[in-house]
């Protein structure tokens, strides 16, 4: 038993290893003993946190952390929001979300801080217990609008919009920063592993502030709040794996959402994959990848599933208004890129490298084809961990959501991005610039 449910960290390990520039590379056995002991108190003593906020964090780390204490004064803190109970089989509250997620885990929630010592504390919203916890590292969460900030020291004030694309994209933040902490644990415990003058990519950003329109920074607080529902341009989700099935989690974990979508993917949910895949528990392990859409169907949007390869179920005639994509098949996005349709968003991760694109039909722009070479030209078991392909998601769920909204002709929209950020640090490697077609690109050589 112990041995099936520690698949669920198989990719985390997997990246683990191959995204820090190791001395010598800790084994598998050794990291996954030193997750189990990684002690992360999650701090969630406000009532303006939102509970979705509050969820996305938990849900993010119970699938890599196996350790995790979550304190609220607050009775109600600790409850599910409604698309997690959509998916779970009894009434519950975060700690049991997370039980269902890794059964073996050591999930508990408190109402006081105790006198344990912790390797990470995460505090979102409220400073007023910080004096009181005992935590190696201390990282704060800051979220308003559209726009997030992390920091490993006390910010003067909290924001206090927890409820938008901003609470989402500091909780994703946090889960990217949680594994460099855990990684810096690593090699103060292991010096022989690691240098102690740290490399580049698991430092710790004493405070970054980060915009889900625009990761390189600029603040979009300009633009009008987000409607509570929205109706989406019909939609195309081609595969059901980790980034599209994160985009869509966002989607319907923040508005109400009315219109259709049609999700395309033959693949079934294997135990590895729950160390990503936001909507799933242990007991959806062997279903079809489809079903976890289907599930949250309601009476005003429509989701139709499709459990087979998308080149046997597309025909060349159809076209789609919005498509959403997320694989890593290079035959499979030269397919999508001979279909017709209005607006495209492919999304990418390759280790702690993420790519978010932007296209129309204009035939001078690059195809998903020839973007993130890496990511089809491997065949090993793709390194990943969780928050990452969450902030792809996110992303996506973003552009979505502006092109269903009144936002729909800003600028941000208008352009074209690419998006290559360097995670788990995002530093300097973001570029939301142009790409033009590869010479070899066979979508663009034939139009
Ligand atoms: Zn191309």
């Amino acid at each position: 038993m112990i041995s099936i449910t520690n698949d669920i960290f198989d990719r985390t390990i997997r990246f683990i290893q191959r995204s820090v520039r190791w001395k010598k590379p800790p084994t598998r056995e050794l990291i996954l003993e030193e997750l189990w002991r990684f002690k992360i108190l999650v701090v969630m003593d406000d009532l303006s946190v939102a509970s979705t906020v509050k969820f996305d964090l938990v849900n993010l780390l119970c699938r890599a952390f196996p350790n995790l204490t979550l304190l609220s004064t607050n009775e109600h803190g600790l409850l599910l929001p409604s698309i997690a109970q959509q998916s779970i089989s009894r009434d519950g509250n975060m700690t049991a979300w997370a039980y269902q997620v890794q059964p073996l885990g050591h999930f508990q929630s408190s109402d006081r801080v105790g006198n344990w010592t912790y390797d990470l504390a995460i505090i979102l919203g409220s400073r007023k217990l910080t004096n009181l916890i005992s935590a190696t590292e201390s990282l704060f969460l800051d979220a308003s609008y559209w726009d997030a900030a992390v920091s490993y020291e006390e910010p003067g004030t909290a924001e206090s919009d927890w409820n938008g694309f901003g609470g989402r994209l500091s909780a994703t933040m946090a889960g990217i920063e949680t594994i460099k902490s855990f990684i810096r644990k690593i090699g103060r415990t292991f010096p022989e592993y690691l240098n102690n003058n740290t490399a580049f990519d698991i430092q710790s950003q004493i405070r970054a502030n980060y915009s889900a329109l625009n990761l390189a920074g600029y603040s979009c607080t300009a633009l009008p709040l987000l409607p509570k529902s929205i109706t989406i341009p019909d939609s195309l989700l081609v595969s059901g794996g980790a980034i599209t099935s994160s985009a869509f989690y966002y989607l319907l974990s923040m508005f109400d959402v009315s219109g259709a979508m049609t999700a395309v993917d033959p693949k079934l949910i294997d135990e590895p994959d729950l160390n990503r895949y936001l909507l799933t528990t242990l007991a959806d392990v062997g279903k079809p990848k489809v079903d976890i859409f289907k599930r949250h169907e309601s009476s005003t949007l429509k989701i139709s599933t499709v459990p087979v390869k998308f080149q046997q179920w597309y025909d060349r005639s159809q076209s789609c208004d919005f498509v959403l994509a997320g694989v890593d098949h290079i035959q499979s996005r030269w397919d999508i890129g001979r279909m017709s349709f209005g607006y495209l968003v492919n999304g990418a991760t390759w280790l702690d490298t993420m790519t978010i694109s932007v296209h129309d039909n204009d035939p001078m722009k690059a195809c998903i084809g020839c973007l993130n070479v890496d990511a089809y030209q491997s065949n090993e078991i793709i390194p990943t961990y969780g928050p990452v392909s969450a902030l792809a998601g996110l992303l996506m769920a973003v552009r979505w959501v502006l092109l269903a909204t009144q936002f729909r002709d800003t600028e941000v929209l208008l352009k074209s991005l690419y998006s290559k950020s360097l995670q788990p640090a995002l530093k300097g490697n973001t570029d939301w610039s142009l790409r033009m077609p590869s010479p070899d690109c066979p979508i663009k050589r034939h139009q």
